[in-house]
């Protein structure tokens, strides 16, 4: 059997971590709307994440959601339901990253900042380094900012052990939602398939997430 679009960016990921670029930046010309490779990614949105070079993508070969954290959100279900009903993709990955912001505050903490809560206001201006700026406004969007589950820690902390497992925990969450939701077919003759991995910031290298697995905890 051929190797799925997933593994050949395993393949292509290995030789980018040890620097060889793979992604081909010049105009490659005239192509289909169908990414070529029936493949969709969600990742995030972090400057250190260049998705096509990571995977060895080209132009033309897949659909790239990107938002803060490479959270399954709303709007992601529905760019993956087009992605895959209209676009023909049958391959989603998931990635998540080390070091990712997302790791460092809480909904509730830059909720209060924002509407002008002083103690939030410190906390958040010490954390990021940046003098944070309330607005002094309740606002009903978004409804939410997606941070990730569990106790928080520095911007930018280098891995370990816990926070890897809210990478984890997060990546599962999306691949639930993705797996159970009705409009993606994850069985029978037009079935996707799923899989989410955290990329290391410092190594260049992507590691597989297992699924099932704990989805997180408040403690
Ligand atoms: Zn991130």
């Amino acid at each position: 059997m051929a190797k799925s679009i997933t593994e050949q960016c395993l393949a292509n990921n290995q030789n980018y971590a040890k620097g060889q670029a793979v992604h081909r930046p010049a105009y490659p010309g005239k192509q289909p709307i169908q990414p070529a490779r029936r493949l969709a990614v969600v990742a995030c949105m972090d400057a250190r994440l260049d998705v096509e070079d990571l995977l060895g993508l080209q132009t033309g070969e897949a659909h790239i959601i990107r938002n803060a954290g490479g959270v399954v959100t709303d709007d992601a279900i529905r760019c993956l339901i087009i992605s895959h009903h209209l676009l023909d993709t049958n391959e989603i990955v998931l990635i998540h990253h080390t070091r990712c912001g997302m790791l460092a505050f809480t909904d509730d903490l830059l909720k209060a900042g924002l509407e002008g809560d002083p103690a939030a206001e410190k906390l958040l201006g010490q954390a990021t380094g940046r003098a944070f700026v309330n607005c002094g406004r309740c606002a009903s969007t978004p409804s939410a900012f997606h941070a990730f589950r569990g106790q928080i820690e520095p911007l930018d902390a280098p891995r370990d052990e816990k926070n890897m497992e809210r990478l984890a925990w997060d990546v599962r969450r999306g691949m639930s939602s993705i797996l159970n939701h009705p409009w993606i077919p994850t069985g029978g003759p037009d079935a996707v398939t799923v899989r989410g991995f955290i990329y290391d910031v410092d190594t260049g290298k992507l590691e597989e997430v297992s699924y099932p697995g704990p989805m997180g905890s408040i403690g």
